[in-house]
């Protein structure tokens, strides 16, 4: 079985979430919000990494990784996000336990707190912060209709 963490850096004045595998940090930049919506669906394919703009096109990434929830484990079968293995079985507890991980390292570190440069992972209020959970879930789910009408993922303000 694999092994997989989140943690929380800020450096040179910016928010950083990494991926951690089997003891090691990932290099890239982590997705985590196809992370967080990886469990919505029992296949799925997820763009778990993505450029540091948060375009995954941008750092040659079109497919992503392939997701299998299953009773007892989640599979990840990667196609380009150039994870260290290609073939992962991660625990299903320890994995929606890291998911929960994540949603609370972005509530306690990130949430209302500035960074230098204009940023994906950046969030004025832990309102924008729900919100955002709110509309991944409608896309997760092919609810189209209400993520059309979701407010938008991000409050389009670049701070000073
Ligand atoms: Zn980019």
């Amino acid at each position: 079985m694999d092994t997989i963490d989140v943690r929380y850096n800020f450096r040179e004045n910016c928010h950083e979430l990494i991926l951690v595998l089997n003891g090691e940090d990932v290099p890239g930049t982590f997705s985590f919000f196809d992370f967080i919506f990886s469990v919505e669906n029992r296949l799925s394919m997820q763009e778990l990494m993505t450029c540091s703009c948060g375009v995954s096109g941008c750092a040659g990434i079109w497919w992503g990784t392939r997701v299998k929830v299953r009773k007892h484990t989640v599979e990840w079968r990667d196609v380009d996000c150039r994870l260290p293995k290609r073939f992962y079985a991660f625990n299903k507890q320890e994995y929606l336990a890291v998911i929960q991980k994540t949603k609370d390292l972005i509530v306690n570190n990130i949430v209302g707190v500035p960074c230098d440069e204009y940023s994906f992972l950046m969030f004025e209020t832990l309102e924008e912060f729900n919100r955002c959970l709110e509309r991944g879930k409608y896309w997760a789910s092919k609810d189209l209709e209400r993520y059309y009408h979701a407010v938008p993922y991000f409050s389009g303000r670049i701070l000073p």
